[in-house]
């Protein structure tokens, strides 16, 4: 039987971020993975010749090479990766667009301060007076207070449309509660969208998560695909090992989760983990998205369309919740990934929406439509797919018209020049993370020291409550640090 210093389930970003710290400090540590790509959420595929990621619109939390004290020069540090290896181009602008109110951002925050001033000058003080509340608070405080977000928003700005399009990118690309957000995922969010901002490789997500795994590899760290795990074991209140679903044991002396809180639990027994911490079982997220991805024929700024991401509602009061209906696509993400400053042409002009879903429907669809056909194909004119007549794909059709149908308050009609699409749906989520529910950022109990109930077992990544590919990261790499390196008295610098 196998003996390791550590398991990590799950190559996603922040198992992988974990392994390389183990690797580089000569612990023997395996990474198991249950699918046959790594990347979880950040993974990409491949389809007609078209190279698709499957999550990334964006890296958040961008910093000029060698900025002093940022998460992404933390993050480099920690692994040893150059600046310029990840190959970073920033966003030209992006928006939140609102009925009747626009906000431009761009990774130079002075853009997004004098657009309040502008649309909404009775609210600039208390905006200013919001900015310095978040720069003020220390997010990697583990021990600070659970506080809600809303409350102290709302106590320093009074029009309620302003508090939502604050909220509207934050939500979108990081909360696992409805409506509201804890205040220190917030003050997180907040400063990596609007004070740091925006990014991507000219290659996408496939470039960070080539130069993760050969870090990885050189570093001595061992990866086993299609490897998922069944339980981990524990004895005396204590992690031991993993049975894997082949009924193959490994043990060792500490294991770090990605596979999410719930479901960590339910890897151990529920109820074991959760009395053990004293607290009731972890509740699964609500919250999960569709993503239509549409390829034109030329580039979005050659149809009128400047911004790289919109962050967009289609009423004044932002619904941030599971909604009753498949989707809802009143609200969503319009991300043109050839919008940032590339130094080349991207292979393929995209507009990609996001929307939010209800899993349970889709699934449902799903389980009453027999065998699981893949829904992509040559878009017929201007509706989009064609697909077999079942039940979800017929589904998967008419929302699809709807997202691209709801977006055209906010950019020209991009429709006409669509030459290919593809759509995801919660279910894809929940494939790509093993997540319940396709709960897209987990639970919305996060742990945030990493402590599971059981000695040597520890939550990383996305529900420890960092999140984003370089937060996911950190977390892999804090926790790593935290429980077995500075447990193992190695000289290490923290994050
Ligand atoms: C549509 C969408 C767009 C996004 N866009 C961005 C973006 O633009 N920028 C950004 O920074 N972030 C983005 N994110 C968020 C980002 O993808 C996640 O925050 C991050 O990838 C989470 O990483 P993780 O390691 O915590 O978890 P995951 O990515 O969920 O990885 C967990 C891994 O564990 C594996 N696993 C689970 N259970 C088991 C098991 N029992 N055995 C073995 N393996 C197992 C899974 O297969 C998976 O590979 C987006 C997310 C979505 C859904």
């Amino acid at each position: 039987m196998s003996h390791y210093d550590a398991i990590i389930i799950g190559a996603g970003m922040s198992g992988l971020g974990a392994g390389i710290r183990l690797a580089m400090f000569d612990k023997r540590v395996v990474v198991l993975e249950r699918h046959y790509v790594w990347g979880g959420l950040n993974s990409f595929y491949q389809y007609k010749g078209h190279q698709f990621d499957v999550g990334l619109h964006a890296m958040t939390n961008y910093a000029e090479r060698g900025a002093k004290g940022l998460p992404l020069t933390r993050l480099l540090k920690q692994l040893r990766i150059r600046w310029d290896e990840l190959d970073l181009h920033q966003q030209g602008h992006s928006a939140v667009s609102f009925p009747g109110a626009k906000l431009k951002f761009s990774n130079d925050f002075e853009l997004l301060r004098s657009e309040v001033a502008t649309a909404f000058p009775d609210q600039i003080d208390g905006f200013d007076a919001l900015t310095t509340a978040v720069r003020e608070f220390n997010e990697l405080d583990l021990t600070a207070p659970t506080l809600n977000a809303r409350e102290i928003v709302e106590s320093h700005i009074s029009n309620p449309m302003l508090v939502d399009m604050i909220f509207c990118p934050l939500m979108f690309y990081g909360s696992a509660r409805e409506n509201d957000m804890d205040w220190d995922q917030f003050v997180v969010m907040f400063k990596s969208i609007f004070f740091e901002g925006f990014a991507r490789p000219q290659a996408g997500v496939r470039h960070i998560l080539k130069l993760l795994i050969d870090r990885y590899r050189k570093a001595g760290g061992e990866l086993r695909m299609k490897t998922g795990v069944q339980r981990v074991l524990h004895e005396n209140g204590r992690a031991i090992g993993v049975e894997l679903d082949n009924g193959e044991t490994l043990t060792a002396d500490t294991v770090l989760s990605s596979a999410g809180l719930v479901e960590t639990e339910k890897l151990c027994g529920a109820a074991s983990l959760a009395a053990r911490a004293g607290q009731r079982p972890a509740p699964q997220g609500k919250l999960s998205f569709t993503e239509t991805i549409n390829v034109l024929d030329k580039p979005a700024r050659e149809i009128g369309i400047d911004e790289t991401i919109i962050f967009f509602s289609n009423t004044e009061r932002f619904n941030y919740a599971k909604p009753d209906a498949l989707c809802d696509t009143s609200s969503g993400v319009i991300c043109m990934p050839g919008n940032f400053d590339l130094p080349e042409p991207p292979n393929d002009h995209l507009v990609r929406i996001t929307n939010i879903a209800n899993f349970d429907r889709w699934n449902e669809l799903k389980r009453n439509s027999g065998a699981d056909i893949p829904v992509r194909a040559e878009a017929d004119a201007r509706t989009g797919m064609s697909a077999p007549p079942d039940a979800y794909n017929t589904a998967k059709r008419e929302w699809y018209t709807r997202s691209c149908d709801h977006v055209l308050g906010h950019i020209p009609d991009f429709r006409p020049h669509t030459k290919l699409v593809d759509m995801f749906t919660p279910r894809t989520i929940r494939h790509y993370t093993g997540h319940e529910g396709g709960a897209v950022y987990g639970s919305p109990t996060k742990r945030r020291t990493g402590a599971s109930g059981i000695e040597g077992l520890y939550i990383i990544g996305t529900d420890q409550g960092f999140l984003g590919i370089i937060g996911a990261m950190l977390s892999g790499i804090s926790m790593a640090n935290r429980w077995v390196l500075q447990r193992d008295n190695a000289t290490v610098e923290t994050t």
